[in-house]
């Protein structure tokens, strides 16, 4: 391909929105144009490198045994009632109504209707285990879009999604796209690693996420460098010892307007950890009380999980008081009469600080079991770093990630909400078991150019990269030069080798910039002045070293180097 006849932009300097390495280089570099918040165009040089992650997607999901299908991205809302997923979805799916007044959606993800699909299609055991997918535009609306492609509103994800006649067989499945994925991300040049996870909105037992790790990524990841153990932030676990302390009588001390845990902390001048921090919740409508010690944050994901509730949120002011009988800042588990969970470190606590339920007042000396009524005692908090890990107990550390794949066990959530059934060896029906696994296939390139990339520019790994060779014509009116290049162009596209030609009228200082920026594995450059010393230059975009190659060795020189970067 020839630049002067390719629709490449390079920008010099940064786009004004971007506010992380990639998404700046993917704009710069002309791979993508954006259309308004969440929204972008796929430039030439983008989409290739885009449809080489999609074709390795492709060719491992295939060798998993899944099988491709397309299902149609706008779906009937109703669907999703029936699965009890358009309330919790909520303004994040896209909703319009058709020329009949139904109202439809954009599908943000597809078990409903690959449920509804496969449900009508299954009737025997003997066709099972089934594993579809399909490389497919997905809409959601984001509370924040950003990152470019990272946090899109329209994106591309591949999604497959599992059948089988039992939850063992259904491992082998899960298993399945687990090591696929472990393979695409390994083909995709990226360094990504299985955590657990949470099982959010999806529903389902028990998933993995395939992080790739980068301080631009949004997700907080929680490591044991010692015995492995990685998991999501939002599902991290940790070890603690029970407290087992004791203390005297409870005593009420006046606070005025010591509200804050940085209040308590000036005003007792003692630790944070020392506070029982107090939190009400409204469960699916119900008040529910946390506790948590004062220097920790409560974990949402864990105490909706524990709760079994489909929606959790703050209580405001109102509810605080009503449970309480007192203003916001002065809560304590002491005589409170809706359900108390406390996380785990608070067992055996006493000789603690916590608010009184007693407008400007708290209590010191407060021990739990004594003086409160806990229904549980559960991991709760946030996990950070230098916690115990749940594992081995040593210190963990915290990591941050980009979210490219997640693989879930679903269960019968979706199977049964379809009656998706088939008839096993008995004759008898049943529920077909379920998994749903995702790629961002957008986010993943995009990841691609977070892991890769230097000063200068993209830095591709050669499976994905929009060419494998960038070829630089340095002198465009030198016949002989030209000629070089032709011959150099026809010898590579004959071996299967895909060459971007920088053919411009410019200096030489802007091809190699632009060289550098776009990042193809291989730079070739061919000029009167490098020809008259003896050959072309080649450079690898992750090395300094320049080869001098007499012209006629030029594309067997080219090949070799290729072969071996893909054995890496
Ligand atoms: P996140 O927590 O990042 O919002 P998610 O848990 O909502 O992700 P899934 O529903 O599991 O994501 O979707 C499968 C994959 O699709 C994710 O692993 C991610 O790679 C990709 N993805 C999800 N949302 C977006 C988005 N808004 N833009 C680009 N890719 C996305
Ligand atoms: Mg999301």
């Amino acid at each position: 391909m020839r630049w002067t006849r390719t629709l490449v932009t390079t920008l010099r300097d940064d786009p004004q929105e971007a506010e992380i390495a990639s998404h700046k280089l993917m704009v710069r570099a002309g791979l993508i144009r954006k259309l308004s918040g969440g929204l972008y165009t796929f430039m030439p040089l983008g989409l290739r490198a885009l449809q080489k992650v999609a074709q390795i997607v492709r060719e491992e999901m295939n060798r998993a045994g899944a099988q491709e299908i397309l299902m149609p991205a706008l779906q009937p809302a109703e669907l999703w009632e029936r699965s009890g997923r358009l309330a919790a979805m909520g303004p994040g799916m896209f909703k319009l109504r058709d020329r009949a007044e139904r109202l439809m959606a954009l599908g943000p993800t597809h078990e409903e209707v690959v449920t509804e699909l496969l449900g009508g299609e299954v009737s025997s055991y003997r066709q099972l285990p089934c594993t579809v997918y399909q490389i497919q535009t997905k809409f959601r609306d984001e509370i924040r879009p950003r990152f470019g492609l990272m946090r899109a509103k329209e994106f591309i994800m591949k999604d497959a999604y599992s059948f089988d006649t039992s939850l063992e067989a259904a491992d082998a499945s899960y298993q399945a796209m687990y090591d696929a994925y472990t393979r695409i991300f390994k083909r995709c040049g990226l360094d990504a690693r299985a955590v657990e996870a949470d099982t959010g909105d999806i529903g389902g037992k028990w998933s993995h996420e395939f992080m790739v790790l980068a301080d631009s990524g949004e997700d907080g990841v929680i490591d044991c460098p010692v015995c492995g153990y990685a998991a999501n932030q939002e599902r991290a676990e940790r070890k603690v010892a029970e407290a087992n302390e004791t203390c005297g009588a409870v005593e009420e001390i006046a606070t005025p307007n010591v509200r804050t845990i940085d209040d308590l902390v000036a005003f007792f001048a003692c630790p944070a950890e020392r506070f029982i921090k107090t939190l009400v919740y409204v469960a699916d409508g119900k008040p529910v009380v946390a506790l948590v010690p004062g220097d920790r944050d409560l974990n949402e994901h864990k105490f909706k999980r524990l709760l079994g509730a489909k929606k959790l949120e703050l209580a405001d002011d109102a509810t605080v008081q009503q449970v309480t009988g007192a203003p916001v800042g002065f809560a304590g588990p002491v005589g409170l009469a809706v359900p108390v969970y406390a996380d785990q470190s608070l067992k055996g606590a006493a000789g603690r600080i916590t608010g009184a339920n007693k407008a400007d007042t708290h209590i010191t000396n407060v021990d739990l079991t004594r003086d409160a009524t806990v229904a549980a005692y559960e991991d709760l908090v946030i996990v950070g770093g230098g916690d115990m890990c749940p594992r081995c107990g040593k210190p963990l550390q915290v990591k941050r990630g980009i979210e490219v794949g997640h693989v879930f066990k679903l269960g019968t959530k979706y199977t049964e909400a379809f009656d998706a059934a088939y008839l096993n060896a008995e004759g008898q029906r049943e529920l077909m078991v379920m998994g749903c696994y995702g790629i961002g296939v957008t986010r993943t390139l995009q990841a691609v150019i977070e892991q890769c990339h230097d000063a200068d520019g993209i830095a591709w790994p050669v499976t994905v990269a929009p060419f494998a060779v960038t070829l630089l014509l340095l002198d465009p009116k030198d016949a002989a030069v030209c000629e070089v290049v032709d011959t150099l162009e026809r010898e590579l596209q004959a071996q299967g080798i895909d060459v971007f030609t920088d053919d411009r009228e410019e200096r030489p200082g802007v091809k190699f910039k632009d060289a550098d920026l776009i990042g193809c594995p291989i730079r070739v450059v061919v000029g009167a002045k490098g020809l008259a010393k003896g050959g072309v230059e080649i450079k690898l975009r992750t090395s300094k070293d320049v080869a001098i190659v007499p012209v006629a060795d030029a594309a067997a020189d080219i090949v070799a180097r290729i072969r071996a970067m893909r054995q890496d």
